[in-house]
């Protein structure tokens, strides 16, 4: 569907997961609804804990309802700063204004486990690799990757990286969520790939693992880096002047 209509005059959507990205359960105000065909459905809300696909992250998933009313969320799309929540109707003909939302924890905190690992692994590359490590993309989704500009790594030095990171979590470490200027930014986060691919924001949210550089990121992390569990490389492949190391967490 062209969603340009759908999201005409309709306003900013909260995005509360940034400021709790472990929050499964929120009461909100519809916006808008529209149903397109028996069962298919776009909900806008004014405040939402479904994170849409963006970045590397995959969607959330979960469910919307109110009164009479219940709709099974199976993808969420940002356009134009409002959520587009999609899905079918399990129950009900039209939507109330009251709602409330529930993301599939299980999906989602898997997401979370591995999009932190993805930026404990950035450092413990770097340390292993004697330089910083310059990462280009990553997929949260099956099957999960960074991807890192230059030559792979050896099999050693992945080993070793991959061991790394395992011990930092047995340690555990607080990860969490500042908001700084784009002076402060280059101050405290100079070597942060990203950083001058960056849109130009009033204020950036970074992230910062205790004991490493913080770098700008609006994803959703853990809150100690002890509850990603195991985390294991899968294999690394080199493509032209880049490669992906392939992870999970178990
Ligand atoms: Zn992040």
């Amino acid at each position: 569907m062209n969603l340009q209509p759908f999201v005409e005059g309709v306003r900013k959507t909260k995005l509360i997961y940034y400021e709790d990205s472990y929050l499964r359960k929120f009461k909100a105000k519809v916006f808008k609804f529209y149903r397109e065909k028996k069962h298919d459905s776009y909900i806008a809300l004014d405040r939402t804990a479904f994170h849409p696909k963006s970045g590397g992250q995959p969607s959330d998933k979960g469910y919307i309802w109110g009164e009479g009313f219940k709709l099974r969320v199976k993808k969420c799309i940002l356009y134009h700063n409002v959520v587009v929540h999609y899905g079918k109707i399990i129950e009900g003909d039209s939507c109330p204004e009251d709602v409330t939302g529930e993301i599939d924890w299980d999906w989602r905190y898997l997401l979370m486990r591995r999009h932190t690992a993805g930026h404990l692994f950035d450092y413990c590359l770097s340390i292993v690799c004697g330089k910083p490590v310059e990462t280009l993309d990553s997929w949260l989704g099956d099957p999960c990757y960074v991807g890192y500009k230059g030559a792979a790594p050896s099999e050693n030095e992945l080993k070793e990286a991959e061991r790394l990171e395992n011990e930092f979590i047995e340690e555990g470490r607080p990860v969490s969520i500042e908001y700084v200027s784009f002076k402060e930014l280059l101050k405290i986060s100079p070597e942060a790939p990203n950083i001058f691919r960056l849109p130009k924001l009033r204020r950036y949210r970074i992230v910062r693992i205790e004991g490493f550089q913080p770098i700008p990121c609006g994803g959703t992390h853990l809150k100690n880096i002890k509850e990603i569990g195991r985390f294991k490389v899968i294999k690394a492949t080199q493509i032209d002047d880049s490669f992906k190391v392939y992870y999970d967490v178990f």
